[in-house]
């Protein structure tokens, strides 16, 4: 993916909110933004299949992998990366208008993305959201129950190796209780 060195944020924020697959970044996520309607949530585009209940435009876009390949090509991605199988991409031009607009922008990104996006830009705020244990983490991936056994399979094994890199981010965030995590992410963001 893309490592080159970005400009000056001028004033906004980026906060990059990473951790594995089913660690609860995505409700943490959601209840951030109803609270905080200033924030700007980036919308990754993705070669995944949309699970129930997920529309275009506001959970991703969903692309094929072609067109996912072209929009790599043309430089349309902040950051991109292959994980359990698809693509995902964060589109650049709306993340880099908003920050030079003031704005704090929020990317919901695994952890190649998260690692791309440190190197471009040192200035952003890195937190890895951490499972209580990884027995708590597979029962949470289960109850979605929007996943095949495979696929299961294959995020707890890259979790595991996710989980490894929690302290090459500026903070470390444990959702055990949810609302104690989310008062930690807000303290983050906020300050
Ligand atoms: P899911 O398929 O469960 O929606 O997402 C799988 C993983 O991809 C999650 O860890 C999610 O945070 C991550 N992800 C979502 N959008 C992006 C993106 O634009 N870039 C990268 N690198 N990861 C993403």
């Amino acid at each position: 993916g893309a490592t080159t060195k970005e400009q000056c944020l001028s004033s906004g924020k980026l906060m990059i909110l990473t951790g594995p697959s089913g660690v609860g970044k995505g409700t943490l996520m959601r209840t951030l933004l109803q609270r905080h309607p200033e924030l700007y949530y980036s919308v990754s585009a993705t070669t995944r299949a949309p699970r129930s209940g997920e529309s275009d435009g506001i959970n991703y876009y969903f692309v094929s992998r072609t067109r996912f390949e072209q929009l790599v090509a043309n430089g349309e991605f902040l950051e991109w990366a292959e994980f359990a199988g698809n693509y995902y991409g964060t589109p650049r031009q709306p993340v880099l208008e908003k920050v030079n607009s003031g704005k704090t922008v929020l990317l919901e990104i695994e952890l190649d993305g998260a690692r791309q996006v440190r190197t471009s830009f040192p200035q952003a705020i890195s937190i890895f959201i951490l499972p209580p244990s990884l027995g708590e983490l597979e029962k949470r991936i289960r109850s979605r129950n929007q996943d095949s056994e495979d696929a299961i399979a294959r995020r707890l094994i890259l979790a595991q190796d996710e989980i490894k890199a929690a302290d090459e981010f500026d903070i470390q965030i444990v959702n055990d209780d949810f609302e104690t995590a989310l008062c930690s992410l807000e303290k983050a963001i906020f300050g």
